[in-house]
């Protein structure tokens, strides 16, 4: 099945000179009223810009963090609304509330091709809630709805889900369309041989995505703390790593699976280890020569080596978590190393989870650039690949798949 099947792109709707509502992920993160990364802004622009030169009456909304109920400060999407202005070059109106007289009127006094941004969804709890009076009063806003906030979709809040289906014109914009297309694939139908690396800080963040993948992959390779729960299942000794003592069991159990499944598993085979995360360098040693008091804090040379030996040959490759404490420099090689090696390789490569596309985007050069797809959602793209149906992207399917 094509993953898109049944979704309209917002190229396909009717949006000339009609009110429309794009919902988009503007939950930057903020220093105080500064945004110290507009990522999710710009990412947002090809879509909003489409829509602006096709002559909408552009309705945008967001959440931002997560206010408490009644409380509003520091949680203004103003500042978002104001990066925007600048990298538009035009004005955004920005009503005081998401719904109400406020809105209304200047939404009314929209012209084709002006744009409003509306106040942080969140401010009313009734967006978590799914709050159906709440959701028809964000549809009373617009004639048309668009989505493309794919790291709110797998939430069914009001915004995503219970005002989309109120439109008979829904659909999609282009973030959101690259990444149905894009993971669904990795759902559907990945060309073999599919290598999958996992890592990042706990296997039990992840024990879903990890039995999805045995149903697809040929190769899965495990790095980064998670993997100190493998090795430590094979009894070795990992001293002072990040060890989750109550999922041995589930490791071994994983293992064994994966052998019923025919499905080759990696593990590193040596480390870089140090006393403290504050040392200021590691030192190589084999995964089961771990010294006493020190810890765990990136693969090895040979493990990367492996690792990057695995891609060779590979039709598809998708990689979720980072292989050590890549945010420090003496444990980041593991991590920046399998970025390179995944930029040379040929295969339809996908990056999914937020530490990890930090990390490609911080390994430099033009790693990122060489990724087939970067998710821009965390909590999503793995529920994506753990082959669930997400609310925010069912809901727009306006024909039945074929
Ligand atoms: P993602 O957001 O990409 O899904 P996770 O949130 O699962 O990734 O994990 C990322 C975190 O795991 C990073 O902050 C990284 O420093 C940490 N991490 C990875 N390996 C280790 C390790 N061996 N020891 C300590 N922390 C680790
Ligand atoms: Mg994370």
């Amino acid at each position: 099945m094509n993953p898109l099947a049944g979704i309209k792109s917002i190229r396909d709707l009717p949006i000339e000179n009609k009110k429309v509502f794009l919902r988009v992920d503007f939950n930057v993160p903020l220093d105080g009223t500064t945004i110290t990364d507009d990522s999710r802004i710009r990412e947002a622009l090809p879509t909003i810009k489409h829509a602006l030169d096709r002559g909408a009456r552009l309705v945008l909304g967001s959440h931002l963090g997560r206010p408490k109920p009644g409380k509003t400060e520091g949680l203004s999407l103003e500042p978002c609304g104001a990066r925007l202005a600048e990298l538009l070059g035009i004005e955004v109106h920005l009503p005081e509330d998401c719904i109400g007289d406020a809105p209304k009127k200047v939404i009314h006094d929209l012209r084709a091709g002006q744009v409003c941004l509306l106040e942080n969804l969140r401010f009313h709890p009734e967006e978590e809630k799914n709050d159906e009076a709440f959701a028809q009063k964000l549809a009373d806003l617009a004639e048309i709805y668009v989505d493309d906030a794919f790291g709110a979709v797998h939430r069914a809040h009001a915004s995503v889900f219970g005002m989309a289906k109120l439109f008979r014109d829904r659909g999609c914009g282009f973030l959101l369309e690259k990444e149905i297309d894009a993971l669904g694939k990795l759902v559907t139908a990945p060309e073999k041989p599919y290598v999958a690396v996992l890592g990042g800080a706990k296997v039990s963040d992840k024990i879903a995505v990890v039995d999805a993948l045995l149903e697809q992959c040929q190769i899965l390779v495990i790095g980064g703390a998670m993997a100190n729960t493998f090795l430590a299942a094979q009894g070795k000794n990992l001293q002072a790593s990040k060890i989750e003592g109550d999922k041995l069991s589930l490791a071994r159990s994983i293992l064994e699976k994966a052998k019923t499944k025919k499905v080759e598993i990696l593990l590193p085979t040596d480390l870089i280890v140090a006393q403290s995360l504050e040392s200021k360098e590691g030192k190589v040693v084999a995964a089961d020569a771990v010294p006493e008091h020190h810890m765990a804090l990136d693969i090895g040379p040979k493990s990367l080596d492996a690792f990057a030996a695995a891609f060779e040959g590979a039709k598809t490759v998708f990689w979720n978590g980072p292989m050590g404490l890549f945010e420090k420099k003496p444990f980041s090689g593991g991590t920046f190393g399998l970025a390179k090696a995944l930029a040379e390789s040929s295969a339809f490569t996908v990056v999914g989870g937020g530490d990890s596309a930090a990390a490609v985007h911080a390994a430099g050069g033009d790693i990122a650039s060489k990724m087939s797809h970067i998710s821009t959602g965390g909590g999503a793209s793995l529920e994506l690949i753990e082959g669930k149906k997400l609310p925010g992207i069912e809901v727009l399917r306006t024909a039945s798949p074929t």
